[in-house]
């Protein structure tokens, strides 16, 4: 790089993740951890107390659902629910493309629950004809989990559909929506699920460190004696919470003054239909940028969320991938390397606190590192 290029920078002078998370936060979430609060102190009970209403409104949930929150990152509360929802003599089924739907059935035999899976290629939505024979042949399920965007490829994948099919069959629909709650829309009155999931430091751009079950709480209710993990117990944390307003154990006071400030800033930005704009727009702008230097996208336009992007790698010899993400992050822009068994690859956040001049500071840093290494246009295997 030349000298005189500035490297990219946020508010509080880091480089720029576009990663899957842990994201770039504003400054003024992190300003928001400057206290320290007693877990006893009543200013921080009533933010707790405002903080769960505010994660219940965001799926429409007011009434009928509540929210149980959990120190962790958000593996801790996918964990939680499996436990606490899928009851020893349950059995769970498991739509899979990609990593953090296999990740799911890990858990099933930590916890030594029974399950099946249904798994379609990383680059393909989940079966909803596959999944309607699947619950018409096996009486024996009593729930099925899906991943709302699987951040392994960045695939949508279709939640209303998959709902409808669980409800008509009687069976309960569990939802891991950590990379979506609050930049894809979830209706609770549209989406009939006894469980959803998401944690602090994704689309909310908070600080990571918590992670939040929003379930119906007449199915919550249900739940009692069913975890096999005190720690991860989410029935005796909303018991508790219900009965003195604490949380159980050394409650993450810094990470949640910071969730509380990036909830108001979700609030100013216009919820999820104004966060989800600003990432559709990060997105556009980033795949037709990657697009026209000759990048190629995993996904068809149709099959992809506005949070992460994959990538092929290209096929040109120049190209060094190690090269590429230093070179990114010497110029302040932190991409991921890919993780996908389809094909070889990384990807490109467009979530956090990114907007369009940061999405356009990426693609010239890429554009610089095309011209470091001599290549004018990239080049993808033929398929
Ligand atoms: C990030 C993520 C998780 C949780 O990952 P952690 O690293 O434990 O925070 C789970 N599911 C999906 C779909 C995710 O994107």
């Amino acid at each position: 790089m030349t000298d005189e290029l500035e490297s990219a920078r946020s508010e509080s002078g880091d480089p720029l993740l576009l990663t899957p998370g842990p994201l770039t936060t504003s400054l003024t979430v992190k300003q928001a951890m400057l206290h320290d609060y007693g877990s006893r102190d009543a200013d921080f009970i009533e933010l707790n107390a405002r903080l769960l209403k505010r994660l219940v409104a965001i799926v429409n949930g007011g009434g009928s659902h509540v929210c149980v929150p959990l120190q962790g990152s958000g593996t801790f509360v996918v964990e939680a629910m499996i436990g606490n929802f899928v009851p020893a003599a349950g059995k769970l089924l498991i739509l899979i493309n990609g990593a953090y739907g296999q990740r799911i059935a890990k858990i099933c035999d930590y916890y030594r629950r029974s399950y099946a899976v249904q798994e379609t290629p990383e680059d393909v939505p989940v079966d909803c004809t596959a999944l309607d024979a699947a619950l018409d042949a096996d009486p024996d399920i009593t729930h099925v989990v899906v991943v709302h965007c699987e951040t392994t490829s960045g695939i949508l994948n279709p939640i209303g559909e998959v709902a409808k099919i669980v409800a008509r069959h009687r069976r309960k629909l569990l939802i891991d929506s950590m990379s979506a709650f609050g930049a894809l829309p979830l209706d609770a009155d549209e989406v009939e699920f006894d469980a959803v999931v998401a944690s602090s430091n994704k689309c909310l751009e908070g600080a990571p460190g918590i992670g939040f079950c929003v379930a119906r709480e007449a199915a919550l209710a249900m739940t009692e004696g069913n975890s096999p993990s005190l720690a991860l117990d989410l029935y005796d944390q909303w018991r508790a919470m219900q009965k003195n307003r604490q949380w159980r154990f050394t409650p993450p006071t810094h990470v949640l003054l910071a969730f509380d400030q990036a909830l108001t800033e979700f609030e100013e930005e216009g919820g999820v239909a104004g966060r989800g704009a600003r990432y559709r727009a990060n997105c556009e702008l980033l795949v037709s940028g990657m697009r026209a230097m000759g990048f190629e996208t995993l996904l068809p336009d149709e099959l992809q969320a506005p949070i992460i992007i994959t990538f092929r790698m290209p096929t040109n010899p120049e190209f060094d991938f190690a090269a590429f993400y230093d070179g990114l992050k010497d110029q302040g822009y932190v991409i991921y390397p890919g993780k996908l068994t389809v094909a070889d690859s990384f990807r490109m956040g467009c979530i956090g606190r990114l907007e369009r001049e940061q999405m356009q500071g990426a693609l010239d840093a890429v554009a610089r590192m095309l011209d470091r290494f001599g290549i004018a246009r990239i080049e993808n295997q033929p398929r």
